[in-house]
């Protein structure tokens, strides 16, 4: 059953074709992934593609229709919740407001039966480990949002979970906030080595926090990758336009290196297998890979050859950081974005050659 190359003992958890259907509606459809021990795996995807869902039958919230799913390698698929080494962390954090801070952090261990003294050491050796050592007295409604996220993911780790679950835990906070928290939660993450479920459905927050993120649409597995490949080789037309921002450009495969698009022949990297002469594809190239040059002084474009496309430019938005250029060539609009200091010396209307390297054009099948 298991993929080539994969390391059960090495896997923290592991799903087998797991299959989740609310009556006639599947919200997830044969799902298998492997999350390797120690690290943070993101599930990323649009509104109600089905990431909470797949984190609610990792914790035994709900049951599979079919398939296995194994902690440690133990088959814990029809286990409750309550007997499985998990913290989890919700949106809505459900801190109890009528207990202290210290008496929230502990709260699992009295649930077991811990005395009132191991307690109270577990509880502030958890909050200095979440940075705040001085609150353990305090009251829920006396923390700002930022402190109530701490103390949710310390009352998370009281009880030293093999799995660490958290969905969208980040979201209610404003986004300065938000990003400090990412950071900070992922140095914890990695100090304690704990492996983690992040469910989230901002692509720079798993880009931040992941060493691995899954990428789901309608129930299904688009791509698993470290959040580089996932944004440098996205695996269809969804990732590409999920991930970042992609130009995405329809296109007929003409032979092993070239395709035709608007009119137009590029010169592209490689072609994903299945793909024959004839076969209708896209292209994937991301604006910052996207050339502009300027007329040379002749009047002329730059000829570069196949992989250049003559266009005028239709706006161009300077955003500061960056410079964000789009450009009409017939009826295909382009964008391109390129630090300050390397903007082409070109305006509104002008006329201008756009160049496509062959090594960035991705063909993605359909
Ligand atoms: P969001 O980011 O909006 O929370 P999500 O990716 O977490 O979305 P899920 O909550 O997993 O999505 O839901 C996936 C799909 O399954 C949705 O279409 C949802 O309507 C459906 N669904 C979830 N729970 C149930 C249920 N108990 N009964 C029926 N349908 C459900």
């Amino acid at each position: 059953v298991y993929s080539e190359g994969t390391d059960l003992a090495n896997d923290a958890l592991s799903l087998e074709a797991v299959t989740k259907r609310f009556g006639d509606f599947t919200a997830l459809a044969s799902v298998d992934l492997h999350l390797p021990r120690g690290e943070m795996t993101c599930f990323l995807g649009p509104s109600g593609c089905g990431k909470t869902t797949l984190l609610r039958l990792i914790a035994g919230l709900e049951a599979p229709t079919s398939g296995r799913i194994r902690l440690s390698g133990q088959d814990i698929t029809d286990q409750p919740a309550h007997k499985r080494q998990l913290g989890m962390v919700f949106q809505s954090l459900a801190l109890f407001p009528h207990l202290s801070v210290a008496e929230n952090v502990s709260y699992a261990l009295r649930v077991r039966g811990h005395a009132k003294a191991e307690r109270r050491q577990k509880a502030q050796q958890l909050l200095e480990l979440v940075q705040m050592p001085d609150v353990a007295d305090r009251h829920i409604s006396q923390l700002s949002g930022g402190q109530r996220q701490r103390v949710a993911i310390a009352r998370a780790l009281a009880l030293e979970p093999d799995l660490f679950l958290l969905d969208e835990p980040l979201s209610a906070l404003d986004a300065k906030l938000r990003e400090e928290m990412q950071v900070e939660f992922k140095l914890l993450q990695q100090r304690l080595g704990i492996t983690t479920i992040l469910v989230t459905h901002d692509q720079r927050e798993a880009m931040t926090m992941a060493d691995r993120v899954v990428v789901l649409n309608g129930g299904e597995v688009q791509q698993v990758g470290t959040p580089l490949e996932i944004y440098r080789r996205p695996a269809n037309a969804f990732v590409a336009d999920f991930i970042g921002t992609s130009n995405l450009i329809d296109c007929e495969v003409v032979d092993s290196h070239h395709v035709r698009a608007h009119g137009h022949t590029l010169a592209v990297a490689e072609l994903p297998d299945g793909l024959a002469p004839g076969a209708a594809a896209s292209v994937s190239i991301r604006p910052e890979d996207v050339r502009v040059h300027a007329p040379t002084g002749d009047g002329g474009l730059p000829d570069r050859g196949a992989g250049c496309l003559d266009g005028t430019v239709a706006f161009i938005r300077d955003v500061g950081q960056s410079v964000e250029l789009y450009i009409d060539c017939g009826d295909l609009r382009l964008s391109s974005h390129v630090p300050p200091r390397d903007k082409p010396d070109v305006g509104q209307g002008d006329r201008v050659a756009v160049e496509l390297p062959a090594a960035a054009c991705r063909v993605l099948g359909p």
